[in-house]
């Protein structure tokens, strides 16, 4: 059954994007509608009683807390000298790269520093955070894991079941294990510390339905998870038997690695996460409009500000 979507979708091209936003008042029109859909009200003190100012920088007043703000106070954006219209085209090649945006393409292609590019993907990044939540309400799921960190594609199938078998796929590599709706399409992956029996038993519990239908392959990790259960034998080169098979999940998984091997070349382990929520989480907002899902990032970006020292901190 093919689920309504992609052919239905509406982007936008690149020259459309730069009518729809010739300049900076258009942008922050356009961010203001999505930061505050209900109304302006003063980021700290949550006040309505807010009024339009001559200050610069800080275009509104609180009546009650007599504070300036302007629409980035209390967002990602706060601090950032980089104007709106920068942060809008950003979000822009984010949301339509499928394959995600390099910060060297984004250094050249807005203007900026690398540096900067670097720290403006992150925090736009951080709107996928909540999809570490996600839990998928359809009666057949698919689960896998995946490692990153090398390449194991020249490996015999008889070595990648001894590795996972014992676990031993982790072994210098960072494992991320999913489960994917097959109604839906939707993804809720993450990377987990191991892929033993325990690990994996929380991991699908937490995010699937307990009446949910499990495909998986034949990894000893899935026999503890209570779902109903049926495997494919990729150790003896069988993928797909009739509906069991795992191609969907393996499919994200292929263009996760062609997103880290190609776009960003290597991803420290600590930050590997915050991609595998990015992928998840354009992943299952496919369907919308381009539009829509500039806006959703948006909104998912308001209030979930975080300093360029905590992510120096980890970057290695
Ligand atoms: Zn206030």
């Amino acid at each position: 059954m093919k689920a309504p979507g992609r052919s239905h979708r509406s982007g936008i091209s690149i020259m459309k994007l730069t009518e729809m936003f010739p300049n900076e008042e258009s942008a922050r029109v356009w961010f203001e509608s999505h930061v505050w859909p209900d109304g302006r009200d003063c980021p700290r003190c949550g006040s309505t009683r807010t009024h339009e100012c001559s200050h610069a920088k800080s275009p509104y007043r609180c009546t009650d807390c007599r504070k300036y703000f302007s629409v980035k106070t209390g967002t990602p954006l706060a601090g950032s000298p980089i104007s709106i219209r920068k942060w809008v085209f950003a979000i822009y090649l984010e949301a339509t790269s499928l394959k995600g945006v390099s910060s060297l393409k984004l250094h050249r292609d807005l203007d900026i520093t690398q540096k900067t590019a670097w720290f403006m993907l992150h925090r736009i990044r951080e709107a996928w955070q909540h999809e570490r939540e996600t839990v998928l309400e359809g009666p057949v799921v698919e689960a896998d894991e995946a490692y990153f960190g090398g390449r194991r594609k020249n490996m015999s199938n008889a070595k990648r079941k001894a590795l996972k078998d014992t676990g031993r796929g982790a072994v210098g590599k960072t494992a991320v294990a999913g489960v994917k709706d097959r109604k839906s399409r939707h993804i809720s992956a993450a990377v987990v510390e191991r892929t033993d029996g325990a690990t994996m038993r929380e991991f699908v519990t937490k995010r699937t339905d307990p009446a949910a239908f499990m495909y998986t392959d034949e990894a000893s990790a899935y026999l503890g998870v209570p779902r109903w259960h049926a495997t494919v034998k990729h150790s003896r080169s069988e993928y797909v038997r009739g509906e069991v098979h795992t191609n969907g999940i393996e499919s994200f998984w292929a263009l996760l690695k062609r997103a880290y091997h190609g776009t960003y070349h290597h991803i420290s382990g600590k930050h590997l996460d915050r991609y595998v929520q990015r992928f998840s989480g354009c992943n299952n907002l496919r369907d919308m409009d381009t539009i829509d899902v500039m806006g959703a990032i948006v909104r998912l970006m308001v209030g979930k500000r975080i300093k360029y020292a905590e992510l120096v901190g980890s970057r290695n």
